[in-house]
């Protein structure tokens, strides 16, 4: 055996294992007592073993935004948070075509710390050859209900057809819900009575845009059969929407990110273009993120992702609350945020893997290469921590960002070691591996 990993508790979606954890030629070779020889030995000393995060939303901005966000801090980002898998995609130069798909594929191959696949935009002329991009190789299409980040809004006769062709050759649509005309009209009204106050952001991105816009999608999903993903659900009404299409027979997930569950609403008032993403923060009371972590534990929200969208400091402060740039950055802290919950009691560990690791990875088609500690799956392998507590801050930040929406925040739980096929990226908040060791990812036969 090229590894061992012993004196770890082993986190599966079917509880916890005491053993040790073999890698031969980068794959989970065995998993037990099974008392083998191996070149190298790691003591884990009684912190958990758990699968790398498979993050399936981030935007790394490369090509296409570089100066805020590229793949080598990004995927590096990745590493120390436990993170082994992204999914990316960038809007400022969204993949639409098959050739697109393979150069960047080829382009970021010297620059990834973890392995990578790649998503592809819907644009609406696009719909009738989308297939294309889809055999090519992109692990999802992700299409909008609203013009945002210069991409085009879907109408519901667009997904209505979007949907029928992805049934077809059984894709899978993310879909980012916001309803475009609710939007522009409170945009209008806003920017009509000149305000350019933080709060402008929750009247703007309103509850009853992802609502409205939800409601049609989760529809029009059950209507074509078609396997759709709500993005970044805010809040539990939300929720509600997609059972209701989940009893009546639609395949639908539900993804959801951090922000959801440990940011207010009333923040954007104080922190303006730092709490500025969309759909916003909105939790209003303590109750409001129990309820959260409450569906979350349930399954009633299928998996975390980040929605990784960073912008630096400097970014930030330019221009006013409407033309900043959205987005936060996530990467590096969700691991530990959800970690946090654990020890909060909101969450049970076999419930966490299977919402940051297993479920990403069956939804996109990755497992179980990824995604699972079983012989024969990658070693993507986090050693964590769970009594560790430190306090987040912007120092720690590796992002290009170089900050963070919870710094100064108190949590319990860390990533301690991160090893991506068997060689160890990350250390103690450090990279210890140089880009070019992670691999661009396909799908393999979806497992859903
Ligand atoms: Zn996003």
């Amino acid at each position: 055996m090229d590894l061992v990993i012993k004196g770890a508790k082993i986190v599966t979606p079917a509880g916890l294992l005491e053993g040790e954890i073999y890698v031969q030629e980068g794959k989970i070779a065995g998993i037990g007592k099974l008392g083998l020889s191996a070149k190298e030995v790691i003591d884990a000393g009684g912190l958990l073993a758990m699968p790398g995060m498979v993050d399936a939303h981030v935007h790394f901005m490369d090509p296409g935004a570089t100066e805020r966000e590229d793949f080598i801090t990004g995927s590096s980002a990745a590493a120390v948070g436990g993170v082994t898998t992204v999914i990316e995609h960038t809007h400022a130069m969204p993949v639409r075509t098959a050739q697109f798909l393979q150069e960047k594929a080829r382009y970021l191959g010297p620059r990834s710390l973890v392995d990578y696949g790649l998503a592809a935009h819907v644009w609406p002329e696009d719909i009738e050859h989308i297939q294309e991009v889809w055999e090519a190789g992109a692990l999802f299409l992700k299409a909008f209900t609203c013009t945002t980040h210069g991409v085009p809004g879907l109408t519901p006769s667009d997904l209505l057809r979007l949907f029928q062709k992805i049934f077809s050759f059984n894709g899978v649509c993310l879909v980012h819900c916001e309803d475009e005309w609710i939007t522009m009209e409170a945009e209008r009204r806003l920017k009509k009575l000149g305000r350019k106050d933080g709060m402008v952001i929750p009247e703007w991105r309103n509850r009853e845009a992802e609502l409205v816009a939800v409601n049609t999608v989760a529809l029009l999903a059950r209507l074509t059969g078609a396997r759709v993903v709500i993005a970044h659900v805010s809040h539990p009404a939300v929720l509600d929407l997609i059972r209701r299409e989940r009893v009546l027979g639609a395949n639908l997930w539900a993804e959801s990110c951090p922000q959801y569950f440990y940011l207010l609403e009333e923040e954007v008032q104080e922190k303006g273009a730092y709490r500025k993403f969309t759909p916003p923060a909105r939790n209003r009371s303590v109750e409001d993120m129990e309820e959260m972590w409450h569906r979350l534990a349930r399954g009633e929200i299928s998996y975390i992702a980040t929605d990784h969208a960073p912008a630096t400091k400097a970014q930030k402060e330019e221009g006013d609350i409407w033309s900043v740039h959205f987005g936060l950055p996530g990467v590096e802290t969700t691991l530990s945020l959800m970690l946090n919950g654990v020890a909060e009691g909101y969450l049970s560990l076999p419930r966490l893997v299977e919402a940051v690791c297993e479920m990403p990875a069956r939804v996109y088609g990755l497992y179980p290469k990824k995604g699972t500690l079983q012989p024969g799956a990658d070693a993507d392998i986090v050693l964590v921590d769970p009594q560790a507590e430190r306090i987040l801050t912007d120092s720690e930040i590796v992002s290009k960002a170089g900050w963070t929406p919870y710094a100064g925040r108190r949590i319990k739980g860390k990533p301690v070691m991160t090893f991506l096929r068997g060689k160890l990226i990350a250390r103690d908040g450090k990279v210890t591996a140089d880009p070019g060791i992670g691999h661009f990812l396909t799908r393999s036969a979806p497992r859903m």
